[in-house]
């Protein structure tokens, strides 16, 4: 059940992919009046469908410390999130506990590996070390000569699209006014104070204004300070399955493979720096078509079926931007860059404890903007 409307506060929400859904759905459940903006027709057209939906904590982070302890309670609050989405809307997300197996096919693949593997068992993160037999044992199209792998059993998988059908309707049934086709301008600011936003479509007053317009948080919005967000371009390949090839995500460093419950198969992913340039190149598709027949003769035998490109809100850091900004009322919430799909339930809780004043558990401080020198 929604909750009566909290003693009229009032938000608004730049951007409708998964971060700004997120942030709607936890904001009106808990009573906040949103306006969600989204300058396109559609919400979450963009990185957050183009995702492959691995939900990894471990093999994201590259060593202890806060942004490990950010994605692991991300992890945590999943099944709790794809649940109550999945029984509010009726629409599946197609979510399972699968395993992730990263693979060394090089010294150099190996020496990564077994370094990752040694800060994670010291960090109590019990990952497994696999020799070659094993590996085939279990994923038996996995024929690609392997050294040594490394598999967390813990990690899930979800199809991102069908995760961002679910939060919209979510959105919508709890009363969230969301408006299509309509471009944040310029923040108003009254009394020293974000105020609202000035959009495409007029003035939109609000107690709160949080940022969640992914690679193009740096878009020019009148605030006196810049927002560190660069886009970066991944490329995927989608080939189809008569039968599952894989149970498990697979992954090397040069590609990975995810076995969707809809019979595709998904093979990422490029890392460029192209702007804003959202097209696939034949490079790219070659890259990653290559990367796939080192994992699986199998799976490179396949015809590719379709392919497409996202744009990863990256920073300079690779960190995501996470609460408020030297504006006050001005909340950021971007820079998600290759977890945005797992860090959605959370950041939507953090945003929301920070505007309701609730304790959070996590402290906001490693992801505060003022990390970066402003200019
Ligand atoms: C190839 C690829 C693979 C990935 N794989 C994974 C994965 O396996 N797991 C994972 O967790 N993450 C993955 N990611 C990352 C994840 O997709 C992103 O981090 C996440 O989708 C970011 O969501 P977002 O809502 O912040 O940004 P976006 O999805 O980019 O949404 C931002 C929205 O804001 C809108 N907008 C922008 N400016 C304005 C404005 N001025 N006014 C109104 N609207 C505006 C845009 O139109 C857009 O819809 C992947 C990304 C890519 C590209």
């Amino acid at each position: 059940m929604t909750p009566p409307l909290r003693g009229g506060v009032k938000a608004v929400v730049i951007g409708g992919g998964i971060t700004g859904l997120a942030v709607t759905d936890e904001l009106t459940r808990r009573g906040v009046r949103v306006d969600l903006l989204e300058r396109s027709a559609e919400l979450g057209t963009e990185a957050s469908s183009a995702a492959a939906g691995i939900l990894a904590p471990q093999s994201e982070a590259e060593g202890p410390g806060p942004f490990l302890q950010l994605l692991l309670a991300a992890a945590q609050m999943i099944p709790e999130a794809v649940s109550r989405l999945e029984a509010l809307t009726g629409i599946s997300v197609g979510h399972r506990v699968s395993g992730l197996l990263a693979l060394a096919f090089s010294d150099a693949d190996r020496q990564a590996l077994e370094k990752s593997l040694e800060w994670q068992t010291q960090a109590g993160l019990a990952p497994e070390r696999m020799d070659p037999p094993a590996v085939r044992r279990i994923e038996p199209a996995l024929d690609g000569p392997v050294r040594v792998a490394v598999y967390w059993p813990q990690t899930a998988v979800l199809d991102p699209r069908q995760f961002v059908r679910a939060y919209a309707r979510a959105v919508e049934q709890q009363g969230a006014s969301i408006h299509l086709n309509t471009a944040a301008r310029k923040v108003a600011v009254r009394a020293g104070r974000a105020a609202g936003v000035e959009t495409t479509g007029g003035l939109i007053e609000a107690d709160w204004v949080i940022h969640c317009a992914g690679p193009w948080a740096g878009e020019e919005i009148g605030l006196p300070f810049g927002m560190p967000s660069i886009p970066a371009r991944g490329q995927i390949l989608q080939f189809s399955t008569p039968a599952p090839l894989f149970r498990r995500v697979v992954k090397s460093p040069r590609a990975y493979l995810v076995q969707r419950a809809d019979g595709c198969l998904i093979a990422g992913t490029t890392l460029e720096y192209v702007g804003f340039d959202k097209r696939t190149t034949e490079e790219g598709i070659r890259k990653v078509h290559s990367g796939v027949k080192e994992i699986s003769t199998k799976a490179g035998a396949l015809p590719v079926e379709s392919s497409w490109a996202g744009l990863r809100p990256d920073t300079p850091d690779h960190l995501p931007v996470l609460g408020p900004t030297p504006l006050e009322g001005f909340l950021a919430a971007f820079g998600h860059f290759r977890n945005g799909i797992l860090l959605a339930p959370l950041t939507g809780r953090l945003i929301a404890d920070w505007i309701l004043g609730s304790r959070s558990s996590l402290d906001l401080a490693p992801f505060g903007i003022s990390r970066f020198k402003q200019t």
